[in-house]
């Protein structure tokens, strides 16, 4: 039997509705699964946070509409799974092993390998580092922007990320 219009016009409705629930769903659960990555980047995550974090991946991956939506979690899922100590070192001790986390890390200088040459002085824009030449310079951690510039110039690895 033929579908009458009126018919085949509410299916289309009840589609276009049911695609835009499934869309929206997604969105949410990407962004909010954005929120809890920017806090625990930020040193506000929670041990909680990562199995949360976790599902919201799996579900994104198991209902997205379109493949790329599919594999949009992958890296969340990917990363949790083989590198969980290194999310972990950033909720329960606030710390980046990476040194990549701006708000996790503090840029320092070793006294015993600095010999004052005063490269990383001259580089640093911010006017952070302090020192006379040949003795150990000193980064003001206010002042600090952890652009990670001296460390690159220092050339005695005297520059450390804590
Ligand atoms: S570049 Fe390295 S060795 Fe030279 S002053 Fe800076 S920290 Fe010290
Ligand atoms: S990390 Fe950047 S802002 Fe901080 S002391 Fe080094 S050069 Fe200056």
């Amino acid at each position: 039997m033929k579908k009458s219009p009126k018919k085949i016009k509410l299916a289309s409705i009840e589609h276009g509705l049911h695609k835009v629930y499934k869309d929206t769903y997604q969105l949410l659960n990407e962004s909010f699964g954005f929120e809890i990555i920017t806090d625990i980047t930020e040193g506000r995550g929670r041990p909680e946070q990562l199995d949360l974090l976790e599902e919201l991946a799996d579900t994104v991956s198991q209902t997205a509409l379109c493949g790329l939506g599919k594999t949009a979690p992958n890296p969340v899922l990917t990363t949790l799974r083989y590198f969980r100590p290194e999310y972990e070192a950033h909720v329960k001790e606030k710390k980046c092993p990476a040194g990549v986390c701006k708000a996790l890390i503090i840029y320092s200088i070793d006294p015993d390998k600095c010999n004052g040459c005063g490269v990383c002085l001259r580089e640093c824009v911010y006017g952070a580092i302090t020192g006379e030449k040949k003795q150990a310079h000193v980064i003001d951690a206010q002042l600090c922007q952890k652009c990670g510039i001296c460390r690159s110039e220092c050339k005695f690895d005297a520059i450390q990320v804590v």
